[in-house]
């Protein structure tokens, strides 16, 4: 028989290791994952492009348009999952720390985080998804069975990132990092609409001393004892 299907939200800080483990969770269980970071540097990629935000300004009149005609989908290339906007994989272009911060920065709108919650919604309606951001087991699915909130010390997390970064062919020094990371941290807990706090259901898993295998087999455990499965 075959069980139920639930809602796995997993929400925490940048660069804490989220994303690693909402995707091997997802795979590992045959769930959807939804990476809604991705979403959002998207729009900030749109906004970039399109001149509606540039390093200091943001023109808001522009936004409810440039919305409507952003369709952002995944796609599986090469075994990895990429962001499509309207049909354009975007996956290299969005990983940088320039759209990371364009993103931090759109991501606090109030009209961007409707439009990003109501699409994040849709994609979760019939359940059998992993979805990770900052305000999901919070504001987008705060009935989800399943809620992680991740973090990780922050020297680990700018060590995690620079790697990251390099990984993409960027270059940035270990103090650029730590104040990118700071100011999204900032930004991420501090704004009026949907800021990142821990549901008081969602597990609390400091992820600064596990291997992704020993992430996997945590949230496996879990799951199991929620879905059953
Ligand atoms: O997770 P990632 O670093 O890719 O997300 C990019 C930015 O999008 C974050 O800095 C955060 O401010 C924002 N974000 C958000 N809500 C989410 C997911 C990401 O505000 N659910």
């Amino acid at each position: 028989m075959e069980r139920n299907k639930i809602i796995v939200a997993i929400d925490g800080y940048s660069s804490s290791g989220k994303s690693t483990m909402a995707k091997r969770l997802a795979g590992d269980v045959g769930y959807v994952y939804v990476d809604t970071g991705a979403m959002y540097r998207a729009i900030a990629l749109q906004c970039m492009r399109s001149g509606v935000m540039t390093d200091t300004t943001i023109d808001e009149t522009k936004l409810p348009v440039l919305l409507q005609t952003c369709n952002i989908t995944f796609q599986r290339v090469a075994g990895a999952q990429h962001t499509i906007l309207n049909g354009e994989d975007i996956e290299s272009q969005i990983r940088t720390l320039s759209v990371g911060n364009a993103a931090s920065r759109i991501s606090a709108l109030p009209i961007v985080r409707e439009a990003m919650v109501k699409a994040q919604q849709r994609m979760g309606e019939s359940k059998g998804i992993v979805m990770d951001g900052r305000d999901i087991g919070t504001v987008v699915f705060p009935q989800a069975e399943m809620k992680v909130f991740v973090t990780a010390s922050p020297d680990i997390r700018a060590q995690r990132r620079l790697l990251e970064l390099q990984a993409k062919g960027e270059q940035p020094n270990l103090e650029e990092v730590v104040a990118d990371l700071a100011d999204r941290d900032y930004r991420d807990t501090h704004r009026s609409v949907g800021p990142l706090r821990r549901h008081p259901d969602a597990l609390y898993l400091d992820n600064s001393y596990l291997t992704p295998e020993e992430q996997l087999i945590l949230l496996r455990l879990y799951f199991k004892s929620i879905a059953g499965e």
